[in-house]
């Protein structure tokens, strides 16, 4: 792992790999190399999920990695069911207080298992390339949502996440293209969030697909911000409007001096380089009045709003006590 840490030169860029290693031990984990094989990867599967680098294998993995194959056997079939729903989540702008921006998070209703987060599944989906599927479903749900908030006059731009295998698909920007023409939509119904880890996996690559979106006049966003180890040269590179600042530096950022300094140095990167910056992760008035004060421009946390359905975010914005942009 300490060899792999290493940054590698990659025509004359850095690149950053990592590594995650499943550990098996001959008897004990199996007495011939095929059982021992399979089970140093269901280890190494552990060892990617927690992030923990490397994993012993365990028996109870096998019974997780079961649990695990037949969540994925039902995944594919969760489009075709129906089983898939976008709650949207308002981002409030600190200096009006009004909102014209939500995000769009999708939730699996797997019909015995119940409500499913998408950490739970997003992984799997893009380890096995069903994400393109998905995302492709989010679009269109969006789409499909805000065309019918335009009739309302509810001129709310919805923000979509965008994985970073999607990133790798050249054909995203026509995907895109082909959509919006199917709806009828304006560039500004759709924000996409794209991951900075997801942009620093193969960044040549991302800003390629990223500037083809951002002629299309979609507006992009760096999400996640300060956990992927961007270099301010890409970033400076990225057609991208708004940086969100990772929660983890959002939730204690009232009590922990150090988040809050990297908060507030994270604002100023964002508005010197002419970007929009979102805090996510608000939980409390403390932390609203900070990032208040430190200049932020919009907020998104369960202070405002936890993500709901669509049906509970239009009664919710009939008695917020944010205002809401009308047409
Ligand atoms: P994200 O895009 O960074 O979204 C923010 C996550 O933080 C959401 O979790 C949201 O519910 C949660 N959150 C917002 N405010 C607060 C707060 O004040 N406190 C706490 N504790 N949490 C807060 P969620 O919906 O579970 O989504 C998790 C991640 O899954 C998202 O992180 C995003 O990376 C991914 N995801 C969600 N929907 C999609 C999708 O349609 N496509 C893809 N590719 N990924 C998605
Ligand atoms: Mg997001
Ligand atoms: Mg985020």
């Amino acid at each position: 792992l300490d060899t792999l840490d290493q940054p590698i030169l990659l025509e004359g860029q850095e690149v950053i790999a990592t590594g995650s290693i499943g550990i098996v031990i001959y008897p004990e984990h199996g007495d011939e190399i095929n059982t021992l094989l399979r089970h140093a990867d269901i280890a190494m599967y552990e060892a990617k999920h927690d992030n923990s680098g490397y994993a012993l294998f365990d028996l109870n993995y096998v019974e997780q990695n079961q649990q695990h194959l037949s969540l994925l056997a039902e995944l594919r079939h969760a489009i075709e069911r129906n089983e898939f729903v976008l709650y949207y989540q308002p981002k409030v702008e600190f200096a009006t207080g009004t909102i014209g921006h939500v995000e769009a998070l999708v939730r699996w209703m797997h019909p015995e298992r119940g409500m499913i987060p998408p950490d739970q599944f997003i992984p799997y989906a893009e380890h096995t390339g069903y994400i393109r599927t998905i995302t492709r479903w989010v679009i269109e749900a969006a789409l499909r949502q805000r065309k019918q908030w335009e009739k309302m006059q509810l001129p709310l731009t919805i923000s979509v996440n965008i994985s970073a295998r999607d990133l790798m698909n050249a054909d995203m920007p026509k995907l895109f293209a082909g959509l919006m023409g199917k709806y009828g939509a304006s560039p500004h119904w759709l924000c996409l969030e794209i991951t900075e880890s997801a942009i620093m996996g193969d960044p040549k690559r991302a800003l390629g697909i990223l500037e083809e979106l951002h002629n299309m006049g979609l507006y992009l966003s760096v999400d996640d911000f300060g956990t992927g180890y961007s270099s301010l040269a890409y970033l400076k590179k990225l057609p991208v409007s708004e940086l969100k600042i990772d929660q983890s530096f959002v939730f204690h950022m009232a009590d922990d001096k150090d988040d809050a300094t990297i908060v507030r140095s994270t604002i100023d990167l964002g508005h010197n380089m002419g970007l929009v910056v979102v805090a996510e992760g608000i939980e409390n008035q403390a932390t609203w009045d900070m990032l208040n004060a430190m200049g932020c421009d919009l907020a998104q946390g369960y202070y405002i709003s936890k993500p709901m359905p669509v049906d509970a975010l239009l009664k919710w914005i009939a008695q917020a006590p944010w205002k809401v942009l009308k047409a």
